[in-house]
């Protein structure tokens, strides 16, 4: 028999009509420890995000009420929960670890939606588990806000992410390097099935569980993939066209991390990342990353290096023979690049205006970069500024602008289009409002004092990244020099 866990009060009972149906939870025991979530002091409510729940079927004003708030601290379970922690393993910064799991976070449950889409909610910061090694299982403040933020502004912006329903602060403190607040992110997501999840039960040559883990995946994420070889093939292609999602906007995970490398082509775990201001493609946040492995130019392949470690998880249940089996994985891999590319240069092509295909395209769009890498033209402005008309003033020479838009408007008149017609299309895929990193640090210093004023301005804003709306200017700004965060820090 599982623990006992916090009984669901009679108000989550009658009022939250949580349609539960916990896939994982009927897994072998092997994929996951049960146990609820640790109890906390006094929860108490930073935000719910009334979009999400109203897609999960929830009702935003009953989590906001006391029960809500704490079931979502963990201090009661919601009807129809199964709550576990899920065993991975993974590859941190190229060393391998055969255990790592669910160190801080609880999977709740599965939601079915009215629709009949399912969904993870797990609480992030929910205390310690088998798997916290030597960790405290709690969640800072400061990298939940920076979590909520940052998935939602990725979801905005049209990126595959694992979301934030809700972020509530526990009433304890927690010890890092100084005493912190102590916060749980409700976090949501398709699913929580990392390459680690493959590779934890690949290390232990569990064949039968990579089988069933298979069946979770395909179920979860590719209907129509047949079986691990077309896993794989979806995964791959997924995993490319993600990367080339963030690399169009200017962003860097800044911990690909294989536990951290997502089966369904979801971005997943906002530690270290960072969208960038002022571009240069060698751009590294994480004050842990110490070697670079995880700029923004090195995504592509790391990406890769990940989807090789999955193949080759997979490959006992490709083929019975070995050779065939990595001929046919090494094909799928390989198709990354085709993935990726195709991916960037469609991305960066609207973001030039472009709607069709030339040869010419790839350097035209390397011509522009390489002017901004060499003038550090703010990454994010400078689009949006070529969809508005004003990206010259983003260049301090303004000739290596003038003669690349010589070049583009050559191409343009190609295509038969006007610049008009180009900035018409560049204004709905060129963000005007991104997470700028100086801004979620503002609003986690604000929060730090109780103010969470700045927190919901920034999360509002960021929910229409292409309109800019009156009073909003100052979002679009880069930081002045004294504002400039050049790290950010693990969100542990
Ligand atoms: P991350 O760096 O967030 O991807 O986490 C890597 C591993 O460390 C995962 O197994 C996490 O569950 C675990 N972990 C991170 N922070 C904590 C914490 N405060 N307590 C326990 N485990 C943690
Ligand atoms: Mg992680």
């Amino acid at each position: 028999m599982p623990p006992s866990f916090p009984r669901p009060t009679a108000y989550l009972e009658a009022m939250l009509h949580f349609t539960f149906d916990n896939s994982y939870a009927r897994l072998p025991d092997r994929f996951y420890a049960r146990l609820g979530p640790t109890p906390v002091a006094a929860p108490g409510l930073i935000a719910v995000n009334e979009g999400l729940a109203a897609r999960l079927g929830l009702d935003a004003a009953v989590l906001a009420a006391p029960e809500g708030v704490a079931m979502l601290a963990g201090n009661a379970t919601p009807p129809g929960a199964e709550p576990l922690a899920q065993a991975y393993a993974g590859h941190q910064f190229g060393n391998w670890v055969p255990q790592l799991g669910d160190g801080r976070a609880i999977l709740l449950g599965e939601i079915v939606a009215p629709d009949g889409a399912r969904f993870d909610l797990q609480l992030k910061g929910a205390g310690p588990t088998p798997f916290s090694r030597r960790g405290d299982g709690r969640a800072g403040l400061g990298p939940v806000i920076r979590e909520y933020l940052v998935s939602e502004a990725m979801h905005a912006l049209g990126v595959p992410t694992t979301r934030a329903l809700a972020a509530v602060t526990t009433g304890e403190e927690i010890q890092r390097e100084t005493p912190l607040p102590g916060a749980v992110l409700a976090r949501v997501a398709t699913s929580h099935l990392r390459v680690g999840t493959f590779q934890f039960f690949a290390a232990r040559q569990d064949t039968e569980a990579l089988r069933l883990l298979t069946d979770q995946a395909i179920a979860r994420h590719y209907p129509q993939a047949d079986g691990p070889l077309g896993l794989l093939h979806a995964a791959v292609a997924a995993q490319g066209r993600l990367v080339a999602q963030w690399m169009a906007l200017g962003f860097i995970h800044g911990v690909m991390n294989t536990d951290n490398a997502h089966v369904g082509g979801l971005t997943i775990d906002y530690g270290p990342c960072a969208f960038m201001d002022d571009y240069h493609p060698a751009r590294v946040f994480s004050s842990i990353d110490r070697f670079g492995r995880y700029a923004y130019q090195n995504q592509p392949q790391i990406a890769v290096w990940n989807m090789a470690q999955l193949a080759s998880c997979l490959l006992p249940l490709i083929a019975p023979e070995r050779e065939a089996a990595i001929e046919a994985a090494t094909e799928a891999v390989n198709a990354f690049a085709a993935a990726y590319e195709g991916a960037w240069l469609d991305r960066f092509r609207a973001k030039i205006g472009l709607t069709t295909a030339d040869e010419g395209d790839a350097d035209l769009i390397q011509s522009l970069l390489g002017r901004m890498t060499t003038l550090g033209a703010d990454f994010t402005r400078t689009f949006r500024g070529l969809a508005t008309g004003q990206a010259r003033a983003e260049f301090t020479e303004a000739e290596a602008w003038d003669t690349w838009a010589t070049d583009w408007q050559a191409r343009l008149a190609r295509e038969g289009r006007t610049v008009a017609d180009a900035q018409a299309l560049a204004l709905t895929v060129n963000p005007a409002i991104i997470p700028r990193n100086h801004r979620i640090e503002e609003a986690i210093a604000a929060a730090l004092t109780g103010d969470y004023a700045p927190f919901h301005r920034l999360n509002a804003a960021l929910a229409a990244p292409f309109t800019l709306r009156d009073g909003d200017e100052d979002l679009t700004l880069p930081p002045r020099p004294e504002e400039a965060v050049r790290t950010t820090f693990c969100g542990t």
